[in-house]
């Protein structure tokens, strides 16, 4: 059976429809096959700034593509011009691909894009995509659960409504309750996201990664701990989009950077001894 056999079996793109994709994290290898049938269906593929340029080069010459990201130096788009256009191109009967980074529904504002085409009765599909928070950690080799660690995880932006941190984060309680957690826009905040932990109680040593550009050639992971994370951020000049990982999870990587192994590192299979909470 080929990949082809495999895509014809899937739901066609209609048209007059949206559809909204996750196309994860960048490395073109973990698109679902869903979203790849797409790519080859639509007329219009409406994308963000988060969607790789190998995954765009995947793309027929012969498509209409549209950026409506709100970074990469051209003027953004207002959230409601960008959900206004697909709703425009679905009435002229287009197949409209609405392609997001990572998962639309994840910090993606795929949720208010979908109601804004219930409101306007535009029929539309949700394909989900590997969020960065998933596959960006695998690819650093940082276990999100680990039955020797943790139960729990959260995920969280570091990016409110007006800019600065939400204002609907219980610190203290997620500083208590969660061992691993997961910042999502969180590059030019780690010294507020970090300070909130600390004041919180959490350890001053206690692990932590920047994982930059997760799953793309140039994927960087500084590994540091919650008070010196955010000198070091700063003299690793790092680039955007980049996530935060707090926990001590993050020690598992002596033995899990997949990655790095193939680049001659030595990775152990031994536990790390500082592992808390057992
Ligand atoms: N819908 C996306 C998230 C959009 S919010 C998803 O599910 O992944 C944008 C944030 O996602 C960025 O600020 C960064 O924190 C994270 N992100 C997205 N792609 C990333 C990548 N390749 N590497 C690291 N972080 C990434």
């Amino acid at each position: 059976m080929t990949v082809e056999d495999v895509l014809k079996i899937l739901p066609d793109m209609d048209p007059g429809w949206v559809w909204l994709a996750g196309a994860g994290p960048g490395d073109p290898g973990l698109l679902s096959l869903l979203t790849l049938k797409a790519m080859q269906q639509a007329d219009i593929v409406v994308y963000d700034a988060l969607v790789s340029q190998d995954i765009l080069n995947l793309l027929d010459g012969g498509v209409r593509l549209e950026f409506a990201g709100k970074r990469g130096g051209r003027p953004s788009l207002k959230q409601a011009d960008i959900s206004e256009r697909l709703v425009v191109h679905a009435q002229a009967g287009k197949k409209v691909l609405r392609l997001k980074g990572g998962d639309p529904f994840v910090f993606g504002r795929g949720g208010e894009e979908a109601r804004y085409l219930v409101k306007s009765n535009i029929p539309f599909r949700v394909v989900p995509g590997i969020t960065a928070g998933i596959g960006g950690l695998a690819y650093a080799g940082i276990p999100l659960t680990d039955r020797y660690s943790n139960s729990v995880v959260t995920f969280l932006t570091g990016y409110g409504e007006d800019g600065g941190l939400s204002r609907d984060i219980d610190w203290n309680a997620l500083a208590k309750s969660s061992p691993v957690i997961v910042v999502y826009m969180a590059l030019g905040r780690v010294e507020a996201i970090c300070q909130k932990f600390l004041q919180n109680g959490r350890r001053p040593d206690e692990a932590v990664a920047i994982v930059s550009k997760a799953t793309l050639a140039d994927q960087q992971v500084l590994e540091t701990t919650l008070a010196t994370a955010a000198e070091d951020v700063v003299r690793a000049d790092l680039a955007a989009p980049a996530l935060i990982i707090l926990g001590q999870n993050v020690k598992l990587r002596a033995g899990l950077d997949w990655l790095g192994a193939m680049t001659g590192k030595i990775l152990t299979a031994k536990l790390p001894e500082t592992l808390p909470h057992k």
